[in-house]
């Protein structure tokens, strides 16, 4: 990797922008991954580059959720394994599952891949690389899924996804949690949890918001999930990027 300097004002956009190009040279991140991260890039300079309180709220919902989850599934695509393989890892060993490979460019090699090095990060249990059964709705290659994992789960993390698949869990009767940098995305839009934020930022919080909340009863948890109202949230994302960019501009001009 390109060694970029820590005291580079953009030092943790370049890291992330390197890691998705070494993603790709790897063969574990699709060439339109890159084009994804750009423009997750663009909505995180909109945000400011920073967990907005409203984001913070969704993180702690979101945790809520995978605590009171019967059966929680974690979703891990070609960007996410680029970016922040070690903090999924992480993040599954809190809540104790496995994580699954779920590829919008699916190919077998790629799949491979991306499950050996969360394997080589760590973790326990990894499925994706025998599919069994189908997501009803979507085509083919995008619909694979695991008898045991995202097919069966109540609740779903799926960072940086596609709307139909986020749709398609939707109509399936599962709670969905988006991590998505813009609020404005189908998938976004449909979750029942946006967390509008950066994956590297919002990974390694969640994961702490889950030991924290895991500490607390039930019924405060249920408490926190009925009182979260996501058109709200997404409303406030809307508010804090309005709000960052008038800051912005009248520094400008
Ligand atoms: P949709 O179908 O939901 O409207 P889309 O077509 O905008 O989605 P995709 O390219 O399918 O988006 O998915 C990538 C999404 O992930 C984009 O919305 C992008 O903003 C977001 N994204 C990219 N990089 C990051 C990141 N590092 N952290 C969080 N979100 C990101």
């Amino acid at each position: 990797m390109t060694e970029i300097p820590k005291s580079h004002p953009r030092y943790a956009s370049l890291v992330a922008r390197e890691r998705v190009a070494q993603g790709v040279k790897n063969g574990i991140t699709s060439t339109q991954g890159l084009i994804a991260q750009g423009r997750g890039e663009c909505f995180d300079y909109l945000l400011g580059e920073r967990t907005t309180p409203s984001a913070a709220t969704a993180i702690r919902a979101a945790a809520a959720l995978l605590l009171l989850a019967k059966r929680p599934a974690i979703s891990v695509n070609g960007n996410v394994a680029a970016l922040v393989p070690v903090e999924m890892v992480a993040l599954a060993a809190a809540l104790k599952i496995p994580l699954e490979v779920n590829l919008f460019h699916r190919s077998e090699e790629r799949v491979k891949k991306i499950a050996d090095l969360l394997r080589e990060k760590g973790a326990g249990d990894v499925l994706g690389e025998r599919p069994d059964i189908s997501v009803p709705g979507l085509d083919h290659a995008r619909a694979l899924a695991t008898r045991g994992g995202i097919y069966d789960a109540d609740v779903v993390l799926i960072p940086l996804e596609d709307g139909d698949r986020c749709e398609a869990l939707l109509a399936m009767g599962k709670k969905v949690i988006a991590i998505d940098l813009n609020p404005l995305s189908r998938t976004a839009r449909k979750a029942s949890v946006s967390i509008v934020d950066n994956i590297l930022r919002a990974v390694p919080q969640l994961t702490e918001e889950v030991r924290q909340l895991s500490l607390k009863p039930n019924s405060d948890l249920q408490r926190m999930i009925q009182e979260y109202d996501n058109e709200k949230i997404l409303r406030e994302a809307a508010r804090e990027i309005q709000e960052n960019l008038k800051e912005q501009f009248r520094k400008l001009i």
